[in-house]
């Protein structure tokens, strides 16, 4: 069987157990007759899935009691929109800090809102890195304040999360969710569309405290408001439960590998062995500056378009896909979620040293 080690930024690689055990329960799951796929979303099989899946999620990311998990769908872009038509309903102020496409994308959504104030960008220098947050900076009336924690096409991510004092943090957490420990308790909500480091697209997570549920106006649309999804279990209507069944095997196989922590530790040594690798490189450069890099999402370049262009079609040819950088960057990223093995990276590091040895000048 040919498997390629998938650099894509999403939807990117699934562990290799978690697709194998898929397909074994693929046509026939615990003995049902059935798919997962054809389970009603309301049989007791289906049941034991679905609150397997947040009690196992509740586990690996320790996340406590007064803390809601709603399995909800329309991807973290919905999450753009719920987020402010449920939270942005006392002072109608809310901060919100731009480090990139996505951040852009969320302020962009909560202006329709309300009165949306962005406290610190790092537009000015190419989102390349992290700005400084401090509690000061921020309105204590806020409803609340939203950051990108990992930014998936700028390759940067938030190295200590901001204090926000009495001012609920929202965090959009898409590209670094399940990658190393948090601690949960400082966010006031969290969201991650599935297909990065959960599951396969279709599936978002929303990690809620429970006193920020319930302020939604009457005229938020019932799907819209988090309150509906936190009082049906996630079972409001059909909710993706494929999608849902995929993640818990996801959250099995990370249990089994020890947890967040086991996971982070892993993930950093990823990361090093790349960024030492571009450090040294008379090639190729991280565009990052170095206290802002993402251990998740790695873009470097090469000093032309036309190398950047041939990198990326002799790393195909070699196994090593979707290595081509965003297009509003250019040059290439290698995105190396938890599914990444680390041969995969190294695999990676070998095909740049011998594609650097024969384009040298
Ligand atoms: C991928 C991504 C999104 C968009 O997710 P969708 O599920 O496609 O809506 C938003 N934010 C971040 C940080 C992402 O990485």
């Amino acid at each position: 069987m040919k498997r390629v080690y998938n650099f894509s930024a999403g939807p990117s690689m699934l562990p290799l157990p978690v697709l194998e055990k898929a397909q074994k329960e693929l046509v026939n799951y615990a003995d049902s007759g059935m798919s997962v796929m054809e389970l009603s979303h309301r049989s007791g099989l289906f049941t034991d899935i679905i609150t397997g899946a947040e009690q196992l999620l509740r586990d690996l990311m320790n996340i406590p009691d007064n803390y809601k998990v709603l399995f909800v769908q329309g991807g973290a872009s919905q999450q753009f929109a719920m987020v402010p038509l449920n939270l942005l309903t006392n002072s109608k102020k809310a901060d919100y800090v731009n480090t990139g496409s996505w951040s852009k994308k969320a302020i962009k959504e909560a202006k329709k809102y309300g009165d949306v104030r962005v406290i610190a960008s790092s537009e000015d220098e190419n989102f390349s890195y992290i700005p400084e947050i401090d509690s000061s900076m921020i309105d204590p009336e806020a409803d609340y304040v939203h950051i990108t924690t990992n930014n998936t096409i700028e390759g940067t991510a938030f190295r200590n999360i901001p204090d926000t004092g009495g001012v609920p943090l929202v965090a959009d957490m898409s590209s670094n969710i399940l990658s190393e420990e948090i601690d949960v308790s400082k966010f006031g909500l969290i969201y991650a569309g599935a297909q990065k480091n959960i599951g396969p697209a279709g599936l978002t997570v929303v990690i809620i405290r429970e006193d920020l549920i319930g302020g939604a106006p009457e005229s938020c649309p019932t799907m819209l408001d988090y309150k509906t999804h936190s009082e049906s279990g996630s079972l409001y209507n059909t909710p993706p439960t494929y999608g849902i069944y995929i993640a818990k095997l996801v959250f099995e196989w990370l249990t089994e590998l020890g947890g967040l922590k086991e996971m982070e530790k892993i993930n950093r040594k990823k990361a090093e062995l790349l960024y030492d690798f571009l450090e040294q490189s008379n090639m190729f450069r991280s565009p990052v500056k170095k206290d802002s890099r993402s251990i998740m999402n790695i873009p470097f370049v090469s000093p032309s378009a036309e190398l950047d262009a041939a990198f990326v079609k002799e790393a195909k040819a070699a196994g090593l896909e979707t290595l081509k950088g965003h297009r509003s960057v250019g040059g290439m990223r290698a995105s190396i979620y938890n599914a990444m093995p680390t041969e995969g990276v190294e695999a990676l590091i070998q095909f740049m040293k011998e594609f650097e040895e024969k384009h040298a000048q």
